[in-house]
């Protein structure tokens, strides 16, 4: 963790967030998978960590987030485990469809049990049912399903005007996120006709680079601050316990 911080440092960015994948809340410790979210006893040890660093690093603002994903039926337990820390900012993500983890590249041959504009369309549900349920600050990767390249043969306009609206009434920020520059579909997340919409409707903005490694720390945030000025954007946003505030652009 230490490396993420040296490298935020060298990329000269305002401040740098940590944000974990959660347990896996909804499965018993022997069905989680350790390859994509912490166990459930390595939580405490995070929070600890990044609180450690804040106090190293006094010359760069270290925020302690989580990604958390929303399980439909299991928001009363989500909502236990994030009570239990003082969070700067919790992350919204969808990356379950039923028991397909659709974003695992070792499930990739499940799109082919669907039909591509149901799949987007069922996504897109649990996304709006994400964002109403309160649980969280900012959404990301809006539109995850189509980290592989699979695309509905509609006009996906209308769902991503539906989607803005409802995240502007909730109120709920959104990421503009450079991870998917290094996925299959290679383009960032969310598409730049919802990040329109988004703009539009006046949504709360972050950019983020998702990254898994120090070297991906800020990678292409000059081409997503571009993106997002391009979609009309002015203003970014940051939380600290959870408040919300906004920087130029
Ligand atoms: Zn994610
Ligand atoms: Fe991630």
């Amino acid at each position: 963790m230490e490396e993420y911080v040296e490298a935020a440092i060298a990329a000269g960015v305002r401040e740098i967030g940590f944000s974990d994948h959660i347990p896996m809340y909804w499965r018993t410790e022997e069905q989680a998978d350790p390859t994509s979210a912490m166990a459930k006893g390595e939580l405490e040890e995070y929070v600890t960590d990044v609180c450690r660093l804040q106090e190293r690093y006094p010359e760069i603002p270290i925020r302690l987030g989580i990604e958390a994903d929303y399980i439909p039926g299991y928001e009363a337990e989500l909502q236990r485990i994030l009570e239990r820390y003082p969070w700067d900012y919790v992350l919204g993500s969808v990356h379950n469809i039923g028991d397909w983890d659709f974003d695992n590249p070792m499930k990739i041959a499940q799109y082919d049990q669907w039909e591509i504009g149901e799949l987007y369309a069922t996504f897109f549900e649990l996304e709006v049912m994400a964002v109403r349920s309160g649980l969280f600050d900012i959404m990301t990767h809006l539109d995850l399903i189509k980290k592989f390249g699979h695309r509905p043969a509609y006009d996906l306009t209308p769902v991503y005007a539906d989607l803005a609206g409802v995240i502007a009434e909730a109120g709920v920020a959104i990421e503009l996120s450079t991870a998917g520059r290094r996925k299959p579909v290679g383009e960032d997340y969310p598409h730049p006709s919802l990040l329109r919409e988004c703009a539009r409707r006046g949504v709360p903005l972050i950019l983020s680079s998702d990254s898994h490694h120090p070297r991906e720390v800020a990678h292409c945030f000059a081409d997503a601050r571009e993106a997002a000025l391009v979609a009309g954007f002015t203003q970014v946003v940051r939380f600290e316990k959870r408040r919300r505030f906004s920087d130029q652009l």
